[in-house]
């Protein structure tokens, strides 16, 4: 019988209820470590081209079931479905990517007198991953491919709101031939599962993706267990627009750079910086390009931008703009479901907190700079350093700019932040550690070094 704990999932678009889902206790994670640790010494002792078959089986499934997967992403997160379809296939392909590197991780043997010196990477046990609503099929991949590919166990769980493509990659990795409790999925709430994933001595590190706000307690009490943590929190990042770039790309560009998702992206590019002489120019460019931004039914494969996640998080978007803010802004649905409408606020101050915080919502801000200097100082002018973009056909400029401003993630003439290949994640308080790129599997390893002496035994 479901109870006032169950987490009720909802259709962002419609509000209607899409499932019901019985929330986990930490009794249940108390559980789950155990049979985890005991799947994991079995899978760590496979051979490791088995193991990274099995990985390469779970992708296929993965690859077999994108469309339901991307549905029922749309259903309960209100991805466009685009973007869906996207992301589980980002799935699959870190899959295939970790795969990859499950025969590539390797040690090395190090020159010594006296002997034979070797590293050896050895899997840390237990993983747990908690995971935000925001994109939850590729972060809950982000930390999950790679630590099962290193030869852990992994518990994952998935934000209240978005519990649903979380089990369904669960069951898609037993069909595939996965150990049973290899991979678990433990659907509850962030306070009592993944509290309890945090305390568990028995989990070797936490992934966490999520607000600074949490993630600062999570490496709080998971140092109690001097627990490994990886954390990828929030952002705030600049577009920088020079006087020199392409202003007609830059402006075609910057709407989606934000607006993808619904704004809710921990990259989102919410701080139009542009240099003051094209400042006018550059938002007269802007304007028709936000105003033309197709928002709408996220199941319609026109449709450029769905709603947000929840009517709480559309209180909080709603309490960073008055309602007579200067601005440019687009057209979004009446009626039922979570929406708000493209938003460019064109008069606010640096240290106004809608230039400063995190909105996660489709909410930019744009502020005039003078020069490279300037620009500089306002990019790093909040608490974040997650990613960014410059936009200028300087290219001395771009690789000064690219130096100068702390974050973790910035790309040239694109606004591209992400790849399964390349590293990702934050300066600041926007994290601690990487993931993807070469070095995933690494992170889910220790580093054991062994000497063994080539001395014969004494004459
Ligand atoms: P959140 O911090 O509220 O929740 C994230 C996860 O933590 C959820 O699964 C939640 O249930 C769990 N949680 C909540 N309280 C907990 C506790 N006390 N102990 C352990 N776990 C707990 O964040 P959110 O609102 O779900 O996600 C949005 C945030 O995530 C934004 O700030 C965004 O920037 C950030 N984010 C960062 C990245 C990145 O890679 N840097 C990517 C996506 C989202």
């Amino acid at each position: 019988m479901p109870n006032e704990f169950d987490l009720q999932v909802l259709n962002p678009a419609t509000e209607e209820v899409v499932a019901t889902v019985p929330a986990a206790t930490a009794a249940d994670v108390d559980a789950a470590v155990g049979r985890a640790a005991r799947a994991q010494s079995r899978w760590a002792a496979l051979p490791p081209g088995d193991r990274a078959r099995l990985l390469r089986r779970f992708a296929a499934a993965v690859d077999d079931h994108l469309e339901e997967l991307a549905r029922l992403e749309v259903r309960e997160a209100g991805h466009t479905v685009g973007n869906a379809r996207w992301e589980a296939g980002n799935v699959r392909d870190l899959l295939d990517y970790a795969a990859g590197g499950v025969e590539r991780l390797t040690g090395r043997q190090i020159p010594v007198p006296g002997g034979l010196d070797i590293t050896i990477l050895e899997p840390l046990g237990v993983v747990g991953v908690i995971a935000p609503w925001n994109f939850p099929m590729p972060i809950a991949a982000w930390g999950t491919a790679p630590a099962l590919a290193a030869g852990n166990a992994v518990i994952l769980k998935p934000a209240e709101t978005t519990p649903l493509t979380a089990l369904r990659l669960a069951e898609l990795a037993l069909v595939a031939g996965l150990p049973e409790d290899l991979f678990q999925v433990l659907p509850g709430h962030g306070p009592v599962v993944g509290n309890a994933l945090v305390e568990h001595p028995g989990v070797a590190k936490i992934v966490f993706t999520g607000s600074t706000a949490v993630g600062t307690q999570v490496l709080a009490k998971g140092s109690a267990h001097l627990k490994r943590v990886t954390l990828e929190l929030g952002g705030k990042s600049p577009n920088i627009v020079f006087a020199d770039a392409d202003l007609d790309a830059a402006a075609a560009a910057a709407p989606m750079s934000f607006l993808d998702n619904s704004g809710q992206d921990c990259c989102a590019r919410t701080r139009i910086l542009v240099q003051r002489s094209v400042f006018d120019r550059f938002l007269g460019l802007l304007a028709p390009a936000v105003e033309s931004v197709r928002v709408g039914d996220p199941a319609d494969e026109s449709t450029q931008m769905g709603p947000l996640i929840s009517r709480a998080q559309l209180d909080k978007v709603r309490s960073y703009v008055a309602a007579d803010a200067p601005g440019i802004r687009g057209k979004a649905p009446e009626g039922p479901g979570f929406w708000f409408p493209p938003t460019v606020l064109t008069e606010v101050g640096p240290h106004a907190p809608v230039a400063v915080e995190e909105v996660f919502g489709p909410v930019a801000v744009v502020l005039p700079f003078e020069d490279e200097a300037d620009a500089i100082r306002l990019a790093n002018g909040t608490v974040y350093g997650l990613s960014g973009s410059i936009w200028t056909r300087d290219v001395g400029r771009a690789l000064r700019v690219s130096q100068a401003v702390r974050a973790g993630n910035l790309s040239v003439n694109s606004h591209s932040s992400v790849r399964y290949w390349t590293p990702f994640g934050g300066f600041k308080q926007s994290g601690i550690g990487r993931e993807l790129g070469p070095d995933a599997l690494t992170a889910f390893t220790e580093t054991k070094n062994v000497f063994i002496s080539t001395e014969g035994p004494a004459q």
